[in-house]
């Protein structure tokens, strides 16, 4: 692997590790974790190096979540999210915008997220409800968006709205200081991911300013298929990637520190080591067919987004299938949560769930299959 990414395992396992158990069982976001990520600059990867960022693309995403999703999936998770929203303003907007915002978040003093989902409309984040609206001079915002990760916490959000000026979405970039926002924090109570802080964002009459629209108006939709969509996706394949090799790797060392009166141990059971060669297996196919996803869109590979989305798809599933054996091996103790893994299982069940759905995805990829529009 990468020297980038055996310096994020290392940096994973010193400042996110030793805050994974209390993020998850008191539902609380990652602030420890962030103010790590952030005193590193790691929020500044995918900022170019003319802005003070790190300059780093697609691939360097999908191994810093990888690295980070090892030692807990909620961070992984919020950085993802922070990092998609970043790349949407490199790629798309304008120069007075990336100035502004830019050197901050390179800088470790702005984290951005994501607030696309809405009830109307679920797991088909692109197609939202809410509106822009133009009233004299002013511009209006209002509307809900239904599960926003970090809310509160992010500084910035990346909001996918109608355009007031044309027939197509805006992507714009809101405060969350700015009069008539709120968020029903109470809301978030989920099986796994609990630290994320997904909860409801409210807009009520918000006025914005046109400078904080990304892009020309109506290119929404372009932003979200060529830039926000693969760097989500591979995003969600390197987190689930990494839940699935956290679990394989904390049952094998269970495995073998788990001894018997008769001083054998769990591992010298056939059956046992069938299962975790079977673990083994899946953990890896899904690192290493997220990482090669990764590299096929760097190359520019004519196949690379039906590769992003098996990638996505692979890891969702192995994830679970991981989490769901190392149950079986880890035995009563395991049940009884004095493994990690029950929270690594709580954890996975979110992928099949997440925009866009393992369901909507695969309709994706048969469509990407045979050369159809996927939208
Ligand atoms: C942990 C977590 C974090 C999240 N963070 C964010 C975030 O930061 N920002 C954000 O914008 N959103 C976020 N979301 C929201 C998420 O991306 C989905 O939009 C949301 O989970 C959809 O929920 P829903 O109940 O509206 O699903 P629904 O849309 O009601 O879907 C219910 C089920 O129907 C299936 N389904 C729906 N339509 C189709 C179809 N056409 N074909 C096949 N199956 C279909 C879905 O796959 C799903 O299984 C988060 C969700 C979770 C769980």
């Amino acid at each position: 692997m990468s020297e980038l990414y055996n310096e994020m395992i290392e940096f994973a396992k010193e400042s996110i590790a030793p805050y994974t158990q209390d993020v998850d069982c008191e539902a609380k976001f990652p602030i420890e974790s962030f103010k790590f990520i952030k005193d590193k600059k790691i929020t500044g990867l995918l900022v170019p190096k003319e802005y003070g960022g790190m300059g780093l693309g697609f691939y360097e995403h999908t191994q810093t979540i990888l690295a980070f999703a090892n030692y807990c999936a909620t961070t992984a998770l919020c950085y993802m999210m922070h990092n998609v929203a970043t790349n949407c303003l490199v790629t798309y907007g304008s120069e007075e915008l990336k100035k502004e915002f830019l050197p901050k978040i390179a800088n470790g003093e702005l984290m951005l997220a994501l607030a696309y989902s809405e009830s109307g409309t679920g797991t088909h984040f692109y197609i939202p409800e809410i509106k822009v609206t133009k009233d004299g001079q002013n511009l209006n915002m209002s509307g809900k968006k239904s599960f926003v990760t970090s809310a509160q916490y992010a500084d910035y959000y990346l909001i996918d709205a109608n355009s007031f000026d044309s027939e197509g979405l805006d992507n714009w970039l809101v405060s969350k200081d700015l009069e008539g926002i709120t968020f029903e924090h109470s809301a978030w109570n989920g099986l796994g991911m609990r630290g994320n802080a997904s909860c409801p964002m409210i807009l009520e009459n918000v006025k914005i300013d046109e400078k904080f629209r990304i892009g020309a108006s109506g290119s929404g939709l372009e932003q979200i298929m060529n830039i926000v969509g693969p760097f989500f996706i591979i995003g969600l394949a390197a987190v689930y990637s990494g839940v699935a090799l956290n679990a394989c790797n904390t049952i094998i060392e269970y495995s073998m520190n788990r001894t018997y009166s008769d001083n054998s141990t769990l591992c010298n059971i056939p059956t046992v080591q069938n299962h975790l060669a079977d673990i083994y297996t899946k953990a890896i196919s899904a690192k290493f067919l997220t990482l090669s996803a990764a590299k096929s869109v760097v190359d520019a590979d004519l196949a690379a987004l039906a590769n992003v989305i098996a990638a996505r798809l692979n890891a969702s599933n192995m994830a679970v299938d991981v989490c769901t054996k190392a149950m079986k091996i880890g035995g009563g103790t395991a049940y009884a949560k004095r493994l990690p893994i029950e929270r690594l299982l709580r954890d996975s069940l979110a992928a099949q769930v997440m925009a866009p759905s393992s369901d909507v995805l695969t309709t994706w990829l048969g469509k990407a299959l045979t050369n159809q529009e996927i939208l």
